[in-house]
């Protein structure tokens, strides 16, 4: 289907490794994609996502030796704009998915007059790890302080690591730690946890597992790594040193999801929530990566699904145009060539931009 310049075939929002490979396949399927990729910041919810804020990712296939987490973002970018992919470094700022075309706003576009109309939208808005505001933290993430055990257990071999978090996905980091760190300390502002019962009896069987209770981390200390962490005893106000060369922070994920709230279904921590793919309730709406996904939160996982939400609107657009093309046959089309309100059925063949 032609990109008539007024509606766009695919406007996809977020170019983290889902957002920039939906760009990759839906560029070199001719459908000439618009990517809005986000604007600059400290946190990531930035240009390029999350991976913006790593340094070594070891874990994405392809690369031997490892590759620095910005390099692999520049890359997917620039993969994207060799196939012409437009990309804009701007953030959605209000969306109306039901309506045909759908309707994209920027900051200070008019009610009546938003900037941008699609025929489909792929939402790869991404999520953001909860972090501790502490004053060292950002400056030492991807030096020691981690978010993410299974991208950087690997590297804290035989060291001394500190969890900080008390749920489930806490102790789930935890217990993954212990297989390289000699102990891990779960710092707890709590006398006791959230975790399941299950989680508990596994972390407390452990005997590589540490607790300190009722503390808060005050600030992690450390030159170009981490070296210790300050703790506060929330119950005596005592201040005392953790000696660790890693900080990983489990207090919580939160996607980003709040332009789409009440426009696509959400799980009740706020993920968007898909079916058959990547489809959303909507038609030609597709989610991919973080935002709909809780459970594996990788960067190839992020790109697979964003692979998934391109060849699915590729195939919406095809089916579109056959049911455009058949009602101008018979006289019925609309005098903008959309469906009106129903998806049209999708073609369940190979599909062709691949
Ligand atoms: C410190 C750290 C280290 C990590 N290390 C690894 C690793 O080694 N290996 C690994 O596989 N995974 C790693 N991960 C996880 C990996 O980064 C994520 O799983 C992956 O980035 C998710 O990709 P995504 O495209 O879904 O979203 P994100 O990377 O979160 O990108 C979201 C994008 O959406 C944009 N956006 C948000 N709102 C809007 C809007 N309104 N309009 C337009 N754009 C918007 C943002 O600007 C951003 O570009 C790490 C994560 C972190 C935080």
């Amino acid at each position: 289907m032609s990109d008539d310049g007024n509606v766009r075939n695919v406007v996809i929002l977020g170019s983290g490794p889902a957002g920039l490979t939906s760009a990759i396949y839906t560029a070199r399927g001719d459908l000439s994609p618009l990517v809005l990729e986000g604007e600059p910041s400290s946190t990531s919810d930035q240009p390029g996502g999350q991976l913006m804020l790593t340094t070594e990712v070891e874990n994405f296939p392809g690369f031997a030796t490892g590759v620095m987490g910005p390099a692999l973002m520049t890359e997917m970018r620039e993969q994207a704009l060799r196939f012409g992919a437009e990309i804009r470094t701007e953030k959605a700022a209000r969306v109306d998915l039901e309506s045909s075309p759908i309707r994209v706003w920027l900051a200070g576009d008019p009610d009546d007059a938003p900037s941008i109309l699609a025929r489909t939208v792929i939402v790869a808005t991404g999520a953001r790890s909860l972090m501790l505001g502490l004053p060292n933290e950002a400056r030492l993430l991807g030096y020691g302080v981690s978010t993410c055990a299974t991208c950087d257990g690997f590297f804290f071999r035989d060291k001394t690591i500190a969890v900080v978090g008390g749920g489930d996905s806490a102790l789930e980091e935890a217990l993954f730690l212990t297989k390289f760190a000699s102990s891990v300390t779960i710092v707890h502002r709590r006398d006791s946890l959230r975790a399941s019962k299950i989680m508990q009896d596994r972390a407390f069987a452990n005997e590589k597992i540490r607790f300190a209770w009722n503390s808060v981390v005050e600030d992690v200390v450390g030159g170009t790594t981490v070296e210790h962490l300050r703790l506060r005893n929330v119950l005596t106000g005592e201040l005392s040193t953790l000696d660790v060369s890693g900080l990983f922070v489990a207090i919580g994920h939160a996607p980003n999801t709040d332009l789409f709230k009440g426009q696509l279904e959400m799980d009740p921590a706020g993920y968007l929530v898909t079916h058959d793919g990547t489809k959303t309730a909507l038609p030609g709406v597709f989610a991919c990566g973080d935002v709909q996904d809780h459970v594996y939160r990788q960067a190839v996982t992020a790109a697979g699904s964003g692979c998934m939400a391109a060849i699915d609107a590729e195939r919406y657009l095809a089916a579109l145009e056959h049911a455009a093309s058949v009602g101008e046959a018979t006289g019925g089309t609309s005098p903008s060539g959309l469906a009106a309100s129903a998806p049209p059925s999708l073609p369940t063949a190979g599909a062709t931009i691949g």
